[in-house]
């Protein structure tokens, strides 16, 4: 059994920088219609179900970048209908596929702690081809990163990124109870993607269990713009957290069932 890398980074990262936070409520506060009610949760299931997901052995760059490129193919086949039933225009997200951080992406150089991240300033999304994605070239875990990195495409293109809170130095609660929803519900929305394809994929289900069982994608850092370092659980919630909306973005095929605005704090923590 594999060692679960990214959780493993995650708990190193999870530097708890915002002790002492109040936990009195536990109905969600109330936000923003363009994140609460977007229409995008009424676009009903994916309509894709295929996605020719090529085999990763070597791990090396090209490779990666060749795998990651067929199934940004999909994922763009998948989500663009949605996006416009919504009432939103579509654009595809670049990306950009590196072997060391440092790389500039748009929203300053790439840290060396990430796997991926997004840039909504350029809608770019650059990841980092780690020696943990080379031991374990086939993992379920490069797509399950770039699909919740395309979670936050989906977030920038129907207005969500915008609305967040910007951080004033003193709200770091409220930032924070942003971030992790955010990023809860671009794991649900990787977990849309991958179970409306599922069946096309020729993989073990346990493949995907695994992957809940231990926190999804771990995190990322693609909250840029708040400059605060570590942020870990902080801004992606608790591995528990992460695995049970990656999973009901599995079990619903459909963005319907992600509006993490609408969760109660217990499942945003
Ligand atoms: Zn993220």
């Amino acid at each position: 059994m594999r060692i679960p890398r990214l959780a493993l980074m995650a708990g190193a990262l999870a530097t708890v920088l915002f002790a002492g936070t109040a936990h009195a409520a536990t109905s969600a506060p109330a936000y923003k219609p363009v994140l609460a009610k977007s229409p995008i949760y009424k676009t009903g299931k994916l309509g894709l179900g295929t996605c020719e997901e090529p085999k990763v052995q070597s791990g090396s760059l090209d490779e990666v970048r060749s795998y990651l490129d067929v199934v940004l193919d999909c994922l763009n086949a998948a989500w663009e209908p949605k996006v416009k039933k919504a009432g939103f225009a579509f654009a595809k997200p670049a990306l950009q596929v590196i072997d060391k951080p440092g790389a500039a992406t748009g929203c300053g150089k790439y840290p060396a702690d990430a796997q991926a991240i997004y840039c909504s300033l350029n809608k770019k999304i650059t990841f980092l081809v780690s020696p943990n994605v080379v031991e374990e070239p086939g993992d379920l875990i490069l797509m399950a990163v770039l699909a919740h990195e395309y979670g936050h495409h989906i977030q920038q293109l129907t207005g969500m990124f915008k609305a967040r809170t910007t951080y004033n130095g003193k709200n770091a609660a409220r930032v924070l109870d942003e971030t992790r929803r955010l990023e809860l519900q671009a794991e649900c929305l990787s977990g849309v993607f991958m179970g409306n394809v599922w069946h096309s994929l020729n993989r073990r289900q346990g493949e995907f269990d695994y992957l809940v069982k231990h926190g999804g994608t771990g995190f990322d850092l693609s909250v840029i713009g708040v400059k605060v370092e570590n942020w870990g659980e902080k801004t992606h919630g608790s591995a528990a957290n992460i695995g049970r909306w990656l999973k009901r973005g599995f079990d619903t095929e459909s963005a319907g069932g992600c509006n993490t605005w609408k969760a109660p704090k217990s499942q945003v923590s």
